[in-house]
């Protein structure tokens, strides 16, 4: 939440405002997220307007999150802009528009909402660790990032090579 009350509300004043707020819990996708609690740097620019305040905003962010592919863990970080109308509590607007309009309550401004639905669209939907990470081996999972000439000439499970053996009499005893 922030205070907008030394803004003033006539039409052009600006502010400019740089915060750091820890991160709230859930930030990001599944795959990759904001840490909890970790600091997010945001740099605004508050505008009084006629029906309320415009806010501008960049907002940093690590990243913690896994490699769709591989697994491995990426540490990365993200940076987001965004813009919103806060309109003033008393603002009237038409009964359409209410439910999508954020509102200023008691001249404090949530810009939670907008930091979420800005890092969701920022995040790539896969994350990878590089960006043509060639995943894991389907035999063994092991990384082929380090091991690119990897391949299983034999079975790997002594008893697998049995049973391919065994596959491999059956024509020989008809
Ligand atoms: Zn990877
Ligand atoms: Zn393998």
């Amino acid at each position: 939440m922030l205070d907008t009350r030394e803004l003033g509300r006539r039409p052009g004043s600006q502010r400019e405002v740089t915060l750091s707020v820890p991160a709230p819990a859930d930030l990001g996708i599944d795959v990759l997220t904001v840490p909890e609690g970790s600091p997010v740097d945001i740099d605004l620019r508050l505008e009084a307007v006629m029906e309320g305040v415009l806010v501008t905003g960049t907002a940093r962010a690590g990243l913690d999150g896994e490699c769709a592919r591989c697994l491995e863990e990426i540490h990365d970080d993200v940076e987001v802009t965004f813009q919103e109308l806060y309109v003033y509590a008393e603002h009237q607007t038409s009964h359409d528009e209410d439910d999508e309009v954020s509102r200023l309550e008691d001249d404090l401004l949530d810009l939670e909402p907008q930091l979420r639905d800005a890092v969701v669209l920022k995040l790539p939907f896969q994350p990878l660790c590089t960006e043509d990470c060639p995943g894991l081996c389907p035999d063994c999972g092991a990384r082929l990032a380090e091991d690119p000439d990897h391949g299983h000439d034999e079975p790997i499970d002594p008893r697998w090579a049995g049973l391919a053996a065994l596959a491999q009499d059956e024509p020989d005893e008809k």
